[in-house]
């Protein structure tokens, strides 16, 4: 039975982490016992490791997906006034580096079953100022990257996947090539938070690149533009993985593929749960990407997501709002969203979406509890 009183967690990740004590702790034992907190080698065998789980060229640690989109803003060499197409449904980071950098950010629309944008959304945007995309792999799916590449390569616009929430997602090109999400543009950006599929055990991200001489401006930038010790060739700023935290991600990493099986597994029994209620719109799997299900983001197509929300939460079951406002309505942006923008899907997804637990720890009693409810709220309105 399900303890009326206990909280059920959105993730556990304390519970992730006692799976697999005797080797975090390890990890970071030898860390300490070497005492090379900063740039020890763990963080170059990390970046090796995740080289090879991707089949990327270059992985170059920083300290959080944040600073991976802005190094890679700054390693393409955009100056003020640049245009960069971001989508308007997506968290705030993809975005705010693009302002700070004093760059454009021009947002446009996401496809309304995928949550993604799609060449055809970013084609309407472009300007003669237009620089760069930004697309985001949201909630664990890759968007559409052989027609988004191409539409770039057309425009000569640099891609920037921002792929912090959907690392290990596999996209199919049309004659059957696979490849990594973060690994198919100029730059792919991701982020272990602790949350994501791939975390750590408090900040860090890294920058993906296929370009050598990209991987290099990008890696001197993270390093105060520093080309040789004391030797500054450009603007650059400070952002390293900490080597505790390089070696906890080579450890999780061996987990990878498991915990994005445990999330398919979730996301399996909450599909045959609630896949025949009419109020709600489970996530729509897209035939071109695999889906890590970083989020399982359900649409609540009865104007009443918010009391669904509060029923649930009245029997300890946690569930989130990824993301409430579109970023063209952020107060931060007023003064940069170009006039007259319609951004229908975003504006309604934000109405709509709402995210239930899902991790690698999830037990069937606990969802089969979460289902129980979320079908007794739906069917009293039906
Ligand atoms: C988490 C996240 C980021 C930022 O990562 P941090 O490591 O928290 O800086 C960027 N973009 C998206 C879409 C994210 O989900």
């Amino acid at each position: 039975m399900i303890d009326p009183d206990s909280q059920i967690p959105m993730v556990d990740l304390k519970g992730q982490y006692l799976r697999i004590k005797p080797e975090i702790d390890n990890a970071i034992q030898s860390v300490i016992d070497s005492s090379a907190f900063i740039n020890g080698l763990q963080v170059g065998e990390f970046a090796t490791d995740l080289e090879s789980y991707t089949g990327v060229r270059h992985v170059i640690p920083v300290a959080n997906g944040t600073d991976a989109l802005q190094i890679a803003l700054m390693a393409l060499g955009l100056q003020p006034g640049d245009e960069v197409i971001v989508p308007a449904f997506t968290y705030i980071a993809s975005a705010e580096v693009v302002a700070l950098l004093g760059l454009v950010p021009v947002m446009v629309d996401v496809d309304y079953d995928s949550f993604n944008v799609t060449a055809a959304h970013i084609q309407k945007a472009i300007t003669p100022k237009t620089k760069a995309i930004i697309p985001v792999h949201l909630f664990g799916q890759s968007c559409p990257m052989e027609e988004i590449l191409l539409l770039a390569e057309a425009n000569d616009l640099f891609v920037i996947e921002d792929n912090a929430q959907s690392l290990g997602s596999v996209y199919s090109f049309s004659e059957g090539k696979e490849q990594q999400a973060g690994t198919m543009g100029h730059f792919g950006c991701t982020s272990f938070f602790p949350t994501k599929n791939l975390g750590c055990m408090g900040d860090g991200g890294a920058l993906m690149t296929n370009d050598d001489d990209l991987a290099f401006r990008a890696k001197m930038i993270a390093s105060h533009g520093q080309s040789k010790k004391y030797v500054h060739d450009v603007i650059g700023c400070n952002s390293r993985l900490d080597t505790i935290q390089a070696a906890i991600l080579s450890v999780k990493l061996h987990h990878l593929n498991d915990y994005i099986e445990e999330r398919q597994l979730v996301a399996k029994r909450y599909y045959e749960g609630l896949s025949d209620l009419n109020s709600i719109l489970l996530p729509r799997k897209m035939p071109y990407t695999s889906h890590t299900f970083h989020q399982f983001t359900i649409k609540v197509t009865n104007g009443k997501r918010d009391e669904l929300k509060k029923f649930l939460a009245a029997h300890g079951i946690p569930s989130m709002v990824y993301y409430p406002l579109p970023l063209q309505e952020q107060e931060a942006f007023t003064d940069i969203v170009r006039e007259g923008e319609q951004l229908p899907n975003s504006e309604l997804l934000c109405q709509q979406v709402l995210s239930l637990p899902i991790h690698t720890e999830m037990t069937e009693e606990v969802q089969n509890f979460i289902i129980e409810k979320i079908r007794e709220y739906a069917e009293q309105g039906e």
